[in-house]
């Protein structure tokens, strides 16, 4: 091939013994840090804990920043910011953002989920983002969340973690009378009111009256004796039923992990400890884990929420300069996975176009659907910085578009930010089967995402 044509670069085909030891080594970091956070909150908490570590202070608005200033904004414990205040001027060089979100898809506790029938106690459910509801059946669930009562107190709930823990189940049918079922389309086999959970069938026998002999007092007794909770608490709560397994190496050469929820953990642990590890007091970077991006960004603790710009406001006041400025002088790389091209169905991806596992951070010009529709459609200039950056830097990458033209498509947090004059890039790790309990990420990917975005910190 030629020196003028273009040709992805596998990281594993290239990759010394050096960088092989880097890349297997931060991987050990991330299994760590998804396991331990299945949920937005449980995520932010750990963030939040890691950059108490790193010398992170809390921030309160109306607070003034200056150069050298660490600081994190924990909006509702679902939803991080991370600020550190460089030494460059905000009003020449804007803030380096990496915005990323913590929350996956999962099925979801309805406000009054419980219910008996034939002596068997189970959960009804709204699952939350876009899951395919037959992979959820017949795996094993965990139950993570809190419950809010009336007194102010706030009850943590992680059941299906321990060795010894229970764990939650969404039962399907057995083959031999699956027929009917077999001959519906895929996605109407299992519905959505079909995935209730199972939660316990031995009857409270030794009740003082004979109607309270039931499986769901029982259920009452032990959620009463565990939590102090009753049924009513149920509906100040946000419980979620999440795989209950942990990331695991792929493959006999481990170059590959399965987890639930890389999508898009895969880039929030590569954006905080680039911020972390950046040998460079340059410039200010905000590092954004925000919630609520599997169901639009919406609410308080979602991208589209007043408190992003309310944060650059902040630092713009500390420095005494307009905040449109400051905006307008910024760059973001919204860091969201995209779809990984799978031999096992080429016919929904675009062989030149799609992005390959251990080819690199994947950088994503455009998302949306038909004609690109939805997307903030990220500018060639802004792209030209960042090829620059990333080859001066040594860093492998690659570009990826989700699916072939008109064949699906989907959208990140990059739309929003891109609203708010700041040029913004989709830019993220090929994942293989995303959306399913147990998806799956290269560890080259994830390391070069790291390098890329410490180059972004950096440059
Ligand atoms: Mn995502
Ligand atoms: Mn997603």
């Amino acid at each position: 091939m030629s020196e003028l044509a273009y040709k992805r670069t596998n990281v594993y085909e290239v990759a010394d013994e050096k960088l092989m030891k880097e890349i297997f080594d931060y991987a050990e970091g991330y299994k760590t840090f998804i396991d331990a956070g299945k949920t937005e909150r449980e995520t932010c908490a750990y963030v939040q804990d890691q950059a108490e570590k790193m010398g992170y202070k809390p921030f309160e608005f109306g607070q003034t920043l200056k150069a050298g200033d660490k600081v994190y904004y924990n909006n509702r414990g679902k939803n991080i910011y991370l600020l550190r205040i460089g030494t460059a001027d905000v009003a020449k060089e804007g803030i380096r953002i990496l915005a990323s979100h913590i929350d996956s898809p999962r099925v979801d506790l309805k406000q009054v989920p419980l219910y008996e029938t034939e002596g068997i106690a189970f959960g009804k459910t709204h699952y939350y983002g876009g899951i395919r509801k037959y992979q959820w059946a017949t795996i094993p669930l965990a139950l993570h969340g809190v419950v809010a009562k009336k007194d102010g107190s706030v009850i943590n709930v992680k059941i299906g973690e321990g060795e010894n823990d229970p764990v939650f189940y969404i039962s399907d049918l057995l083959p031999h009378l699956a027929a009917k079922q077999n001959a519906k389309p895929l996605g109407e086999a299992i519905g959505g009111e079909d995935l209730n959970i199972w939660f316990g069938n031995i009857p409270y026998t030794s009740a003082k009256d004979d109607k309270d002999k039931t499986v769901k007092e029982n259920l009452l007794k032990i959620l009463n004796e565990k939590y102090g909770m009753d049924e009513a608490d149920f509906l100040s709560a946000e419980l979620s039923l999440v795989p209950a397994y942990n990331a695991k190496d792929i493959g006999f050469d481990r170059g590959l992990i399965g987890a639930y929820g890389h999508d898009d953990r895969v880039c929030s642990y590569p954006a905080y400890t680039a911020l972390f590890d950046a040998n460079s007091d340059k410039h200010t970077v905000m590092v954004v884990l925000a919630d609520k991006e599997e169901i639009g960004s919406e609410g308080t603790t979602g991208m589209q929420c007043a408190i992003f710009t309310d944060l650059i406001d902040e630092i713009a006041r500390s420095f005494g300069v307009s905040s449109a400025l400051v905006r307008s002088k910024s760059k973001c790389l919204s860091a969201d996975v995209n779809a990984g091209f799978d031999p096992n169905y080429p016919e929904v991806l675009e062989k030149l176009n799609s992005s390959y596992v251990s080819c690199g951070a994947c950088v994503t010009k455009f998302t949306g659907a038909r004609g690109k529709s939805g997307s903030s459609d990220a500018d060639a200039e802004f792209i030209g910085y960042l090829r620059k950056l990333f080859d001066d830097n040594g860093v492998i990458w690659q570009t990826g578009e989700l699916g072939k033209v008109d064949v699906g498509g989907g959208g990140t947090v990059a739309k929003y930010i891109a609203k708010m004059n700041i040029d913004t890039i989709d830019m993220g790790v090929a994942v293989i089967s995303m959306h399913a309990p147990y998806e799956v990420i290269s560890k080259a990917d994830l390391y070069e995402e790291y390098l890329a975005f410490k180059a972004f910190i950096v440059g």
